[in-house]
């Protein structure tokens, strides 16, 4: 059996999430977009944290609201339609919380998703990329080495979410280079652990708030416990970890381009050329449909992956079908609506240039868009 409308608890909780993002969101968005450097503002993490919004996703048991992946998504399209980049800060604790479920031990779940879950706003970040290993990931030269009954871990990695900010990391380094994929292992490394520094922060076309850096390790010594799970393991749990985000960064992709949809609709119908509102011209209307059902798709794919999760089914190749189509639909939609709003639309008074700016991220991060039509394609 196959549903496509939400019950009446998922619609409650679009309520909930869609009036906290208009409440807490949307009237700070702007002001984030526009600081001089992409901004991180612990206020709003400590209302998000307050509301639930950083542990929706984290299982009840570890202090979550434990919420399925459909749920998820339903919170995260309004969270993304209000303001991807904020949106962004809590992506980047969602990605801790999936290779702690995927990879951790019991122990360590317990310690740190309910770190995460705590009501004081904690985020977390994981630190995969480097300045020379971007979508290759076996080019990690990050290393820990044993000494003793602790790991020193000396490396750095580049453009992470949340980075200088985060009350633990996960980062993924190698423990014999030769051994490449085989070698490399996540390791839970504290945010305040000692020769832990933020670097560069990167200055951002969009997604301006939330921050991204990078986190410089220089001999950080950390217990061996804090290697995550099993030794030899991290690549995997890097992959089923991006796999289980894959849906919740392509919904993101749905709310940035209904937000867009919306306000170019509404203001076709209220700009009157040539005697009559814009929108009754079939070449605006047409462009205004495809829209609408390019969205519907992305939507509908989106929810097909997370339904695939949350019924223990594979999903691995409907995930990274969603992740493309979403993607290149807020990029599209988002530069459609541009268009259509004329001069209007390419102003910074509107958020239209925004959601293109912050679209535009989609489709590179956790898997470039090419990433996950190899993925796609092995499959095939
Ligand atoms: C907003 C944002 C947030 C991010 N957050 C994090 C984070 O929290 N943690 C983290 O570790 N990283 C993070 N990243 C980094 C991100 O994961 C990388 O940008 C991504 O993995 C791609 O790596 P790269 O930028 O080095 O591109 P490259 O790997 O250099 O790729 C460049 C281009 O070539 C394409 N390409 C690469 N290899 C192939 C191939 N074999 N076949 C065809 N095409 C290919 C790519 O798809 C891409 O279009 C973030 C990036 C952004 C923009």
């Amino acid at each position: 059996m196959i549903g496509f409308t939400l019950t009446e608890e998922q619609l409650a909780l679009q309520k909930t999430a869609r009036d906290f993002a208009d409440k807490y969101m949307r009237p700070y968005a702007r002001e984030l977009d526009r600081m001089p450097s992409p901004h991180f503002d612990w206020k709003i993490i400590d209302r998000f944290a307050a509301h639930g919004m950083l542990s929706f996703f984290i299982p009840k048991e570890y202090g979550g609201l434990g919420l399925d992946a459909v749920s998820c998504a339903i919170v995260c399209e309004e969270l993304a339609a209000a303001c991807d980049g904020m949106q962004g800060v809590i992506s980047g604790s969602m990605l801790v919380a999936d290779c702690l479920k995927v990879g951790g031990t019991e122990e360590q779940k317990r310690k740190y998703l309910t770190l995460l879950s705590d009501k004081k706003g904690k985020v977390g970040a994981v630190g995969i990329t480097e300045p020379n290993a971007g979508s290759d990931m076996q080019s990690i030269s990050t290393r820990a080495i044993r000494d003793g009954d602790s790991y020193v871990i000396t490396g750095t990695k580049h453009y992470i979410t949340n980075a200088g900010v985060a009350d633990i990391y996960l980062i993924l380094a190698t423990i014999d280079p030769a051994r490449k994929y085989a070698a490399l292992d996540f390791f839970i490394v504290p945010g305040d652990s000692p020769g832990l520094s933020l670097g560069k922060v990167e200055d951002k076309f969009g997604q301006r708030a939330s921050q991204n850096g990078d986190v410089i390790l220089d001999n950080v010594r950390v217990p061996a416990d804090n290697l995550l799970g099993r030794p030899g393991t991290g690549f995997l749990v890097a992959m089923q970890a991006m796999d289980l985000k894959r849906p919740l960064m392509a919904i993101c992709g749905v709310g940035i381009a209904r937000a867009a949809y919306e306000m170019a609709l509404e203001y076709s119908k209220k700009r009157i050329q040539f005697g009559r509102p814009i929108f009754h011209n079939q070449a605006v209307a047409f462009a205004l449909a495809d829209m609408a059902t390019q969205i519907d798709a992305a939507r509908f794919m989106t929810w097909r992956a997370c339904h695939l999760i949350d019924q223990g089914l594979e999903f691995t190749r409907e995930a990274s079908m969603a992740k493309i189509v979403a993607s290149e639909c807020a990029a599209e939609v988002s530069s459609k609506a541009m268009h259509l709003m004329g001069a209007v639309g390419y102003s910074r008074d509107l958020p239209i240039e925004k959601y293109f700016r912050d679209a535009k991220a989609l489709s590179v991060i956790e898997g470039g868009n090419e990433i996950q039509r190899s993925i796609v394609a092995e499959q095939l």
